[in-house]
């Protein structure tokens, strides 16, 4: 027994010593590449700050200065020759487990497999894009999150609220006509399928919806998603509905405030914000149909406008029906408007995109950009689509996956998420949205996936 006792003794401080030196050597070993004579855009300046040099140690930047660095004898040199780097870019508005079809395609043409595929696939073009970081805010991503921060795919690093979290008749109740609510006589086959998508949970009354909140929290969600009121690409939630009483959406602001994060809705018309802003919510995705003073009502409790969008793909989503399309145009004459007041109340937004349901939606990704053109200069949008956004995502507090540093900005600390750049995207959008042609190189967590110099 003693002699049992000593060797495990012996074989835990030989453990620990070993590993003390595996750590000594790990830091020693790190590797660096070094950029020199670059333009910086770093998140946050309107301006460049021209002839830099940045250093990246490992998944980190390690230093940003003017003019030389000294690295290490080993360190890979990249000379920029007079490029823009910048922060990797950030959607937060991703629905990247519905790719390349709707509902119907889903339920009778596309299995749990192909979904996968797919969506690997736009995970890899995201991230050639310049999409470093996502958010996504409907559908079981933790796991493609999981896979690519494990080297598994390729792709943005995933923020993801897992299912979305919907009323019966709400946005996202996806279920055929003829399907009864599982706990009304139901045949349990839409349970089977919801949960093998695990796109949203349908759930009523507070103490459901407290266990929906729980239950994505469980499967390892970041933030949680309640569709509030009305929505496009279902059926059965006219645009001017509203999804949950007050206390419905306490009980989901009140679970997810147990696990140190946030809620954020899907909301098109006024009643749902303001009720929502009631409850403690702190972003709206959309919001396309509010009036200006609920933009005022959002900018006095400090309610994000997490991304409201305008995709050029929308009207052509081939599975959409008439009353899809109806409400398509409807949301989208809305946008404008809120963009305005968004901005003339100094309402914090982030950039995202909703693609989701179509290929052409997650090609036309970068458009967003052109899109806002109308209210905001390239470094304001640049600052959503980077600093602002990781302000947003970082709401989510220790569920946060990425705690290393900041995401969205060039600074010492900062994960090493670095676009290169031909031209000067501050002064010219079109830059960012030509990706085959300006985007030169991508880094993201201090690995480079694209390097055309
Ligand atoms: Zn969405």
């Amino acid at each position: 027994m003693f002699i049992k006792k000593s060797l495990l003794v012996v074989g835990l401080i030989a453990g620990i010593a070993f590993a003390g030196s595996a750590a000594a050597q790990d830091e020693k070993s790190k590797p660096q590449v070094l950029f020199t004579n670059v333009n910086v855009f770093d998140g946050k300046n309107d301006m460049l700050a021209e002839g830099m040099s940045v250093l990246v140690e490992g998944n980190l930047i390690k230093k940003v200065a003017k003019g030389d660095i000294d690295a290490g004898p080993n360190a890979t040199v990249i000379d920029g020759g007079g490029r823009t780097l910048m922060p990797g870019l950030i959607d937060t508005h991703q629905h990247i487990m519905i790719t390349h079809g709707g509902p119907t395609d889903y339920k009778s043409k596309i299995d749990p497999y192909m979904n996968a595929y797919q969506s690997s696939y736009e995970a890899e073009r995201m991230l050639l894009k310049g999409f470093t970081t996502i958010r996504d805010v409907g559908g079981p991503s933790v796991s493609l999150g999981k896979a690519i921060d494990q080297g598994l795919v390729i792709g943005p690093r995933i923020y993801s609220s897992q299912g979305a979290i919907t009323a019966t008749s709400g946005h996202m109740d996806f279920r055929n006509y003829n399907e009864y609510h599982p706990n009304m006589q139901g045949s349990g086959v839409t349970d089977a399928w919801l949960a093998m998508l695990g796109w949203a949970f349908i759930a009523d009354g507070p103490a459901e919806v407290r266990r929906a909140t729980r239950e994505a929290l469980r499967f390892g969600a970041t933030q949680i998603k309640v569709m509030a009121g009305g929505g496009v690409a279902s059926l059965y939630d006219p645009l001017e509905s509203v999804g949950y009483s007050e206390a419905e959406f306490r009980a989901a602001v009140e679970a997810a405030k147990d696990y140190d994060t946030y809620v954020a809705i899907h909301a098109y018309n006024d009643i749902s914000v303001r009720r929502a802003i009631k409850a403690g919510v702190l972003d709206c995705v959309h919001c396309h149909l509010v009036n200006e003073e609920t933009v005022k009502m959002m900018a006095d409790a400090g309610m994000w406008l997490g991304s409201l969008s305008n995709p050029p793909g929308l009207l052509e989503i081939s599975w959409f029906t008439d009353e899809n399309r109806r409400k398509a145009r409807t949301i989208l004459t809305g946008y404008d408007n809120v963009m305005g007041w968004a901005k003339k109340h100094g309402l914090k937004i982030a950039f995202g995109t909703d693609a989701a349901g179509g290929k052409a939606m997650f090609d036309g990704q970068l458009l967003e950009f052109k899109a806002r053109e109308k209210h905001f200069t390239p470094a304001e949008m640049l600052k959503q689509a980077t600093s602002n956004s990781a302000e947003l995502l970082a709401m989510s507090n220790s569920r946060n996956p990425y705690k290393a540093g900041p995401l969205g900005v060039i600074q010492k600390g900062a994960y090493a998420d670095i676009l290169l750049y031909d031209g000067n995207p501050l002064k010219n959008i079109n830059i960012v949205t030509a990706p085959a042609k300006t985007l030169r190189l991508v880094m993201k967590d201090g690995k480079i996936y694209k390097n055309t110099l």
